[in-house]
């Protein structure tokens, strides 16, 4: 059997089955969970023992994630999109991030103390980010649900460690900020994936199947986002 993708609360996952083994093995390795299975093994049973081990696997997805932080900030550039926009800072009197196509200009208020400098200056680009996507997902969900013919119910954009989106039973989209921080056609996936959902709760063959027709890069997005996954990050 081929790898089956899995997801929790938190994180998503990889399971292989193999007839030669006789126990689960989970394995954190490039910020990525790999559970390897015996035959037999029920999906969720092994959900279960994930989450059971929750605690260990968060610790070791983020010792990964310390490790090999992007340097964005100190190129004082940062991705958007296909893009890839100048960051300057600056000291003001009131904090506040202004932008334009090609630039943008993060203001930490002079009364924050310089030991909370970096704190406040990550949490205002992020707070954009989530701005800049929503709008995007809102339109990009927009457009792939009527080429679906799929209706979506609210989106909201968020802040998990290895999500990239979700999907709810009452039809309430998910994506990650960081999603803006890849190429768009890596986004594009995410959304023609979470809007499949809507039709298959599941990654069953159908649901992979639905995903392939109406975006044939798929693989290519995914293979993307697990290569580069350590670059969306600020
Ligand atoms: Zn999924």
């Amino acid at each position: 059997m081929s790898a089956l993708m899995m997801e929790t609360e938190q994180f998503s996952y990889t399971v292989h089955y193999s007839s030669r083994r006789r126990s689960v093995a989970l394995q954190v390795k490039q910020g990525q969970l790999t559970v390897r299975a015996p035959l037999g093994y029920s999906l969720a049973d092994i959900n279960a023992l994930v989450q059971q081990k929750q605690q260990w696997v968060l610790k070791h997805l983020q010792q990964v994630k310390l490790q090999i932080r992007p340097q964005w900030l100190a190129e004082q550039q940062l991705p958007l999109l296909d893009n890839t926009i100048a960051l300057t800072r600056m000291r003001g009197a009131k904090s506040a991030v202004l932008y334009d196509e090609y630039n943008i200009t993060v203001i930490v208020s002079s009364r924050v103390q310089p030991q909370r400098y970096e704190k406040v200056l990550l949490a205002l680009l992020q707070k954009w980010y989530q701005q800049q996507a929503l709008s995007w997902f809102t339109q990009r969900v927009f457009y792939w649900q009527n080429k679906m013919n799929i209706r979506s119910g609210t989106i909201l954009v968020g802040n998990w460690r290895t999500k990239w989106g979700y999907c709810k039973s009452n039809s309430e989209l998910g994506f990650n900020w960081r999603l803006m921080m890849a190429p768009a056609w890596v986004t594009d996936y995410v959304v023609v994936h979470e809007l499949a959902h809507l039709k298959h709760l599941n990654h069953s063959p159908r649901f992979w199947q639905l995903v392939g027709v109406h975006y044939p890069q798929a693989e290519q997005a995914k293979t993307w986002l697990k290569h580069n996954q350590h670059l969306l990050e600020l």
